[in-house]
């Protein structure tokens, strides 16, 4: 668990930063990327080095996808604000389905993330199943 994306809706940004600052401790050393402004809020919050992608709306939810197919991501926490619509809806959904399709763990909300962060896995080398795309990509190649 040492690379974790952090993501939050505008109506979620305060859950998120009252959240990562009662665990800087955890995050102390790890390696965090976040979309734009979430990501500079982190920073302010936890004085601590965050890989700040572009905004979310304007790709960043897509680019944490992307690393997230190149299995550069452990953990995303995303809140995302089911109380408000968004502009780049599709790329929310994108986001949780890679997460998924990855069998990485995903925390939408703060009762999930609390589970997470206090997971006994968190202190052992937990090998996550990475799947196995090859007979897909197979069935893909045939004409
Ligand atoms: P933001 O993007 O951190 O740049 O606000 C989050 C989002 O809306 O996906």
């Amino acid at each position: 668990m040492k690379s974790i994306a952090l993501v939050a809706h505008d109506g979620k940004k305060p859950e998120l930063l009252t959240w990562v600052k009662q665990h800087s401790d955890f995050f102390h050393g790890k390696i965090l990327y976040a979309t734009g402004t979430t990501g500079q809020l982190i920073e302010q919050a936890l004085q601590q080095q965050v890989n700040c992608l572009t905004s979310g709306p304007l790709g960043g939810d897509q680019q944490i996808g992307a690393l997230i197919a190149e299995q550069k991501i452990d953990w995303l926490v995303f809140f995302w604000d089911p109380l408000s619509s968004q502009p780049h809806d599709p790329d929310v959904k994108a986001l949780i389905r890679l997460a998924v399709v990855w069998n990485i763990p995903v925390a939408c909300n703060q009762a999930t993330a609390d589970f997470i962060i206090h997971s006994s896995l968190l202190q052992t080398d937990y090998q996550r199943a990475v799947p196995d795309f090859s007979a897909y990509l197979q069935r893909l190649r045939k004409p």
